[in-house]
């Protein structure tokens, strides 16, 4: 076993505390990466703060990775010492299943997919996960992400969820020339959402709870930008878009939004609120509207997008941040002050 430096939360409503961890020892198959960022996606406050009900304390999360190959396990032939790599969501499933052998590791119909974060590892004594807000991590290979050499791991890392959970229901709903896209909320999800699809061709609107990031909107490749308090947006926009990305992390009116789709239209929900969400069906019947979820998406397709961001120059727009500033970030994340993701540069750790 390996001893790392990390950030951990003891409880749902205690600070991180710098704790040390144990990584297992190097199988075959598996890869040392010494993490050098680790975003700060919604999901881990959900989770710390256990709005979902299921966290297991101490918990060490982060899902967005970004590093360097430090070792690799004897058989490992996808990678190196010093190839710069991710990873996201998942560390393990299955493998055999028919959804793992159709590369939606997501949906494992074994024994499930091993989170990054407060799952239990049934390949490794059923270890709880501990996640990215640590110096390194140790992951079978065919769960470690290439990342493009023209792109930062700072500004890589968020990719890791942020953007293939957003690029997953653009690609599978067809965003792109033509398209007209509207993605709800421009945070850590939304912001990606509005680059990838801008890329993929589509024509994008932000519906945001205000105008006051409408400049950045526009930066990162909104065509145009309405606030959803204002109630005249929902009148304007009656009938317009062929796809909404929902990203919010709170509990929507999702009714009001149908009303924006073209018939045929659907609205994805990426956001994860942990209340229930009503729709009354008259909304979906007229115009025979879609309302669809969408789970960050397989590894394959995680690499698809890092090389499609990779070959558009994209990547995050990031606030870098030191463990000792996490529930700070945590607070500012709730407080919708992101600007767009926090990302965690663990050299801090040493501090
Ligand atoms: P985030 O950075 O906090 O962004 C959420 C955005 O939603 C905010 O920036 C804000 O945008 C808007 N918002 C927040 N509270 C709101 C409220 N009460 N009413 C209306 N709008 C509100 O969060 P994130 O990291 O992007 O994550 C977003 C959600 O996606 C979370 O629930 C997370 O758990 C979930 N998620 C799901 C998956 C998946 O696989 N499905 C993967 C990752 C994350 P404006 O200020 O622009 O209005
Ligand atoms: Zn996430």
């Amino acid at each position: 076993m390996r001893t790392v430096t990390a950030y951990a939360t003891p409880s749902a409503k205690a600070p991180f505390e710098k704790v040390e961890i144990q990584r297992r020892d190097l199988g075959p198959k598996d890869v040392l990466i010494k993490i050098e960022f680790a975003g700060i996606c919604h999901s881990d406050i959900h989770t710390g703060r256990n709005e979902w009900g299921e966290a297991h304390f101490p918990l060490v999360p982060g899902h967005e990775i970004a590093g360097v190959v430090a070792a690799v396990g004897s058989d490992v032939t996808k990678y190196a010492a010093g190839d710069r790599v991710g990873v996201g969501c998942l560390v393990d499933s299955c493998g055999q299943c028919e959804n793992c052998r159709n590369d939606e590791e997501q949906f494992c119909l074994g024994d499930g997919a091993v989170g990054t974060y407060n799952s239990q590892d049934y390949h490794h004594d059923n270890a709880w996960t501990d996640g990215g807000y640590s110096q390194n991590i140790v992951v079978s290979e065919n769960f470690v992400l290439r990342v493009p050499d023209s792109m930062g791991l700072d500004v890589a890392a968020p990719l890791l969820c942020a953007g293939i959970t957003t690029y997953s229901p653009l690609h599978h709903w067809g965003a792109g020339p033509g398209k007209k896209v509207a993605v709800i909320g421009m945070g850590g999800l939304g912001h990606m959402g509005v680059k990838i699809a801008h890329a993929m061709g589509a024509e994008v609107t932000v519906l945001s709870r205000t105008l006051s990031k409408q400049d950045d909107g526009a930066k990162l490749g909104a065509d145009h930008y309405r606030a959803t308090e204002d109630r005249q947006t929902f009148t304007d926009l009656a009938g317009t878009f062929d796809l909404i990305l929902n990203t919010v992390s709170a509990n929507m009116p999702i009714g009001d939004y149908l009303g924006l789709l073209k018939a045929y239209g659907v609205i994805v929900n990426v956001g994860a609120p942990a209340e229930p969400m009503e729709v009354n069906a008259s909304g979906l019947i007229g115009g025979n509207k879609v309302w669809a979820g969408s789970n960050i998406g397989g590894i394959a397709e995680t690499q698809q997008m890092l090389d499609f961001c990779g070959e558009h120059g994209l990547g995050a727009e990031v606030e870098t941040i030191s463990g000792a500033q996490i529930d700070a970030a945590w607070d500012r994340v709730v407080d919708g002050d992101v600007r767009y993701r926090f990302v965690i540069d663990t050299a801090t750790f040493d501090d």
